[in-house]
């Protein structure tokens, strides 16, 4: 159990935003594939309004203009539909990368609580970046205050100061205009993404 959330700790920032970035760009490239193969899948994107603004300009730029066109074709004879009919704008969009990613969030925050019960896993996850705030928020406020919330803390404090370290050497390199840059070259940002979690996550209260 837990090996992804595992291979994650081997790559830089927060474990679970990095599983959702690759889920999301393997469900958004199957996602174009099938649009393109299965006339019910994209008449299914255009009754739930395709995506959001980021993932529409995402999948536009993993698809062909052609099938952009026709997506867009078919959204928008479906709108001129709507508005004559029911003389309105019909603005829910129910993005399904969105819902995915939402689904594939909420494993993996299952999945790290039920894992943090193993030393062995703690041992792992102290060596690395930690989970971004967003991501560390969602778990603590799930637990309540146990010994494992105490221990999700304290780790936190360890990883947000390892993190000042690095950000403090950084910029004392780059004003001393020294080249020689070792882990501290990124740590600007890790620490963006410690911060709002990875690009595009959406926040959730629940
Ligand atoms: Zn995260
Ligand atoms: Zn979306």
């Amino acid at each position: 159990m837990g090996r992804l959330l595992r291979e994650a700790f081997n790559y830089r920032g927060c474990a679970i935003c990095h599983m959702l970035d690759r889920d999301e760009s393997d469900f958004m490239t199957q996602l174009q594939y099938k649009i393109v193969k299965d006339e019910k899948v994209r008449q299914q994107l255009v009754s739930s309004k395709a995506y959001c603004n980021s993932h529409f300009y995402e999948m536009a730029r993993l698809t062909s203009p052609i099938v952009n066109a026709v997506l867009t074709n078919d959204l928008i004879k479906e709108e001129i539909c709507e508005i004559e009919k029911t003389s309105r704008i019909i603005d829910e969009v129910d993005c399904s990368v969105c819902n995915h990613v939402r689904e594939r969030e909420d494993f993996y925050l299952e999945e790290f609580k039920a894992l943090l019960q193993e030393g062995s896993f703690q041992k792992e996850y102290d060596s690395t970046d930690g989970l971004c705030r967003i991501h560390l928020k969602r778990v603590l406020d799930s637990l309540k205050k146990s010994e494992l919330s105490q221990y999700l803390l304290k780790t936190h404090l360890i990883h947000l100061k390892v993190l000042r370290v690095e950000l403090e050497t950084f910029i004392s390199k780059v004003r001393s205009t020294k080249r020689d840059m070792g882990a501290e070259k990124n740590a600007w940002l890790v620490a963006i993404e410690k911060w709002v979690g990875k690009r595009g996550l959406r926040i959730r209260s629940q």
